[in-house]
């Protein structure tokens, strides 16, 4: 049957009634027209709804004959543009808000009028919510419900960026003195409620444009932004550790507590977040070590740190011609056959003087010198090598991950090299996966995405490293071709302490699945945390549980006694 709407649409397709009704091609929309999971809503030039499809009921309750006739859409979103994307919160028909994003579109007649509207809206309540879950998990600390450390740096790098003028910025950076002996003594509860008072002062004391936050553990942070004198600063400082020295109740025990506070001053003691932290920390011991309850100013003379690092930088510079890396690698578990999958490279440095010093040490020095562009290839040539010498043994199924890092991505022979690589080693790309951080993305989102589709093309596999610690944005998850995403370390610890994480876990699995993606479990150390993932389908586990990363050697070992690590 031609109806008036029909003719709407078939229009709007740019197709002749007559060609539909012919070839069966109409057929073919209704069948679009209803099995979509997206509302579909054709209005006239008014707005006043003409049609629409049969997801509207089950998305929001409301039947065709409460819609048709009426400007439904401009009904809940009075200033809706028509040019835009807009997201609308709704009620629908049993009382709960869901969240619709919608799109819309002119329909025009030959001559250029005006001849209807197609909107075409999706459910994103769910996605939403999660994305909303997830902000917070990232930027704020659930104990005292305070910004976190990653909230702190950014904002406190937004802050610096934005300045205009020479004046400088305070940090400070304070430690509560005797929380451990109160956990010790009357349990961990008391020990949050002091940290939660702790909070509540700060919270009170501290006001915007200032920002204050909850670090981790027992350590704040506050970072003066409105000072023009030192002095006001200074009486900042004593009131607050005033307030903090009050006694407390704790089941009618009156407990004295007190903070021990190190500042560092912008731009003398740094020109970053990270630093201004690193300096104003390395102050506040020196407080703990004076007297506690204290502050101190960072100064030259406690620079020993910087030193290191400018120590470990020519450390670094010398330690591949002599020798002094090994890489090591860490078992990758499928949790469905318990078998190995793959292994991780992970590289070790043998120090002649310090011994062994852990990646968390040297690589964000390698990084910031630059000298992680050597290092990294030396890795990947490393890998390949071991990679064809267990292809010649028969383990040919063994994946190969390599950690890359954000300045290798951004290097412009990467995939010469890789490619070089892969060819002199005699391998195929899909031997070889990559793992990348969200940070090394979302520094240049498009030119990340561009290298990673060139090595997806080729065959290698993506995997999204550390999920949950940076920023987790799901945009990321989803602009970027990631084929596997590693669940940060520190979600997995969560497991069994944390609800709230839990549900955090479960769902970013769904939704990794729903985004075709394998997930990986980071630092599995429990047999609980591996039970808990498996029921929540994670595909691969990687961790002390199964194995710590070994010499190459070793893992062969493991690779030939073929073991089960799940019964
Ligand atoms: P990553 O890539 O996230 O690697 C996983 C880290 O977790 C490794 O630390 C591994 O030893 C550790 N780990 C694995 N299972 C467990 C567990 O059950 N419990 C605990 N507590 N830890 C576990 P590692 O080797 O110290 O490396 C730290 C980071 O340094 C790596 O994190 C990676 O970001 C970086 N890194 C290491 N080797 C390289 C490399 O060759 N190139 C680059 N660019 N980065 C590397
Ligand atoms: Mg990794
Ligand atoms: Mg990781």
């Amino acid at each position: 049957m031609i109806t008036k709407k029909n003719i709407i649409r078939n229009e709007a397709l740019g197709i002749q009634e007559k060609t539909i009704e012919e070839d069966g091609i109409k057929e073919f929309l209704d069948i679009i027209f209803e099995t979509t999971h997206d509302i579909i809503v054709l209005s006239d030039p008014r707005g006043r709804v003409v049609e629409c499809n049969k997801q509207l009921e089950e998305i929001t309750g409301y039947k065709d004959e409460e819609i048709i006739g009426t400007k439904w859409i401009n009904y809940f979103d009075e200033d809706f543009n028509v040019e835009e994307t807009s997201i609308s919160r709704i009620v629908n028909k049993f009382g709960q808000e869901i969240e619709i994003q919608w799109k819309h579109k002119l329909l025009y007649y030959k001559n250029g009028g005006v001849k209807g509207i197609l909107s075409v809206g999706q459910d994103v309540t769910y996605l939403n919510t999660i994305e909303k879950k997830l902000h917070y998990m990232t930027y704020y600390s659930p104990l005292t419900d305070m910004p976190n450390r990653t909230y702190f740096e950014v904002q406190t790098n937004r802050i610096i960026q934005e300045k205009k003028s020479k004046e400088k910025l305070i940090l400070l950076y304070i430690d509560i003195d005797n929380i451990k002996y109160l956990n010790d003594t009357f349990g961990h509860f008391s020990g949050n409620k002091l940290l939660q008072y702790v909070s509540n002062v700060l919270k009170g004391q501290i006001k915007k444009p200032n920002l204050i936050a909850h670090l981790g553990g027992d350590e704040f942070a506050i970072l003066f932004n409105d000072i023009n004198k030192l002095n006001n600063i200074l009486k900042i400082i004593e009131d607050t550790q005033k307030l903090l020295k009050q006694p407390l109740l704790f089941n009618e025990n009156e407990i004295f507590t007190s903070a021990s506070i190190g500042v560092a001053i912008y731009p003398d003691h740094g020109t970053d977040a990270v630093t201004l932290l690193k300096n104003a920390e390395t102050a506040m011991y020196l407080s703990k070590e004076s007297e506690k309850g204290s502050y101190s100013f960072y100064s030259k003379s406690l620079e020993n740190k910087i030193v290191q690092s400018t120590w470990l930088t020519n450390e670094l510079r010398k330690a591949i011609k002599k020798e002094e890396f090994v890489p090591y690698y860490q078992p990758l578990i499928d949790l469905s056959t318990g078998g190995i999958i793959g292994v991780e490279v992970l590289l070790r440095w043998k120090h002649p003087i310090r011994g062994w010093i852990s990646p968390e040490e040297f690589i964000p020095v390698a990084e910031s010198s630059g000298l992680i562009l050597d290092i990294g290839k030396w890795v990947f040539e490393h890998a390949c090598k071991q990679k064809q010498i267990w292809n010649q043994k028969g383990h040919s199924n063994i994946k190969m991950s390599i950690n890359l890092s954000n300045k290798e991505l951004r290097k412009k022979e990467l995939l010469i090299d890789i490619k070089q690589m892969i060819e002199k080693y005699a391998l195929d790309y899909t031997d070889i996966q990559v793992e990348i951080t969200e940070t090394a993305a979302i520094i240049n989102l498009d030119i990340a995405v561009s290298i990673l589709q060139q090595l997806k093309a080729l065959g290698i596999k993506i995997a999204l490293d550390d999920f949950g610690k940076g920023y987790s944005s799901l945009n990321y998850l989803k602009s970027l071709p990631i084929d596997i995403i590693k669940l940060d370390r520190s979600f997995i610890k969560s497991i069994q302490d944390e609800n709230e994480k839990e549900e955090i876990i479960h769902t970013v699995i769904q939704l990794g699945h729903i985004l075709n993606s394998k997930i990986v479990a980071e630092g599995i150390e429990t047999k609980n945390q591996l039970n808990f993932l498996m029921k929540n389908n994670c595909d691969i586990g990687q961790g002390y549980l199964f194995s710590k990363p070994l010499p190459a050697e070793e893992v062969e070992l493991l690779l030939v006694s073929n073991k089960a690590y799940i019964r």
